[in-house]
């Protein structure tokens, strides 16, 4: 796969993020289908696919521990963009047979335990939107941690069997910025009260002036990867 997935960023190297999703929605039409966490780089894809790919399915992943900011963005960029944002939840037994066990809040515990929650309500609902597409588009940028310095635009995922465009790997944070406000685009509230990387509510904290971009992920873990496994490749 290495070499078509170089092949592809060769095509694409000039490429800006419109041009990357329309030349992937051309090679495989119908079968790229975009993940979206509600975040900054992701609410500026959805403007983009809104504009330029409009048939491209959007997702997200409904862990059932989202701030309610996050809910709410939801309806308001459903409105804006007269779109769908399909809703994937994880498996209601999965869940309750791993919080009978190791409690509610069990990701306190260990690493092992969150992994565990985050495999059950995030990876595996992942599978199940991923199932039978040909390529999954997200909102990673190089900039966000050092495990995605390396990342390119086009890469093979692993773990779901599925070739992954990231349109926006080269962005800085402050073009992202410049587009959410000269295009007015919606975002998360947290964003304004010091969270770059919004995640689950019980796992995500606010960071200090100069604290890494992902810092305020899973903050109790000292030296663990602060991913949750969604985004294996950029470890
Ligand atoms: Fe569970 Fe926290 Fe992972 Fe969300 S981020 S799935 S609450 S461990």
């Amino acid at each position: 796969m290495k070499e078509i997935t170089d092949q592809y960023n060769k095509d694409l190297s000039d490429a800006g993020p419109a041009e990357a999703v329309e030349y992937f929605e051309a090679l495989f039409p119908g079968k790229c289908i975009f993940s979206t966490s509600l975040g900054a780089e992701d609410q500026v894809l959805t403007g983009i696919l809104a504009k330029t790919a409009p048939g491209i399915r959007i997702f997200t992943l409904d862990t059932g521990r989202l701030f309610q900011e996050t809910y709410d963005l939801i309806g308001i960029t459903e409105q804006k963009y007269k779109t769908k944002i399909e809703v994937f939840f994880p498996d209601h037994v999965m869940v309750e047979k791993m919080v009978r066990s190791k409690g509610i809040n069990l990701f306190y515990d260990s690493v092992e335990n969150r992994k565990e929650c985050c495999h059950i309500r995030k990876i595996e609902p992942l599978g199940h939107a991923l199932k039978g597409m040909k390529v999954w588009i997200t909102g990673l940028r190089k900039e966000q941690s050092s495990g995605r310095a390396s990342a390119e635009m086009v890469s093979w995922d692993e773990t779901q069997s599925i070739i992954k465009l990231n349109p926006l790997i080269n962005m800085t944070g402050e073009e992202i910025w410049s587009v959410i406000r000269s295009e007015k685009i919606p975002y998360n509230s947290l964003h304004d009260k010091g969270f770059p990387s919004i995640g689950c509510l019980p796992c995500t904290r606010a960071i200090m002036p100069g604290e890494d971009f992902r810092a305020g992920r899973w903050w109790w873990e000292s030296g663990s990867v602060k991913e949750c496994g969604l985004h294996n490749n950029e470890k």
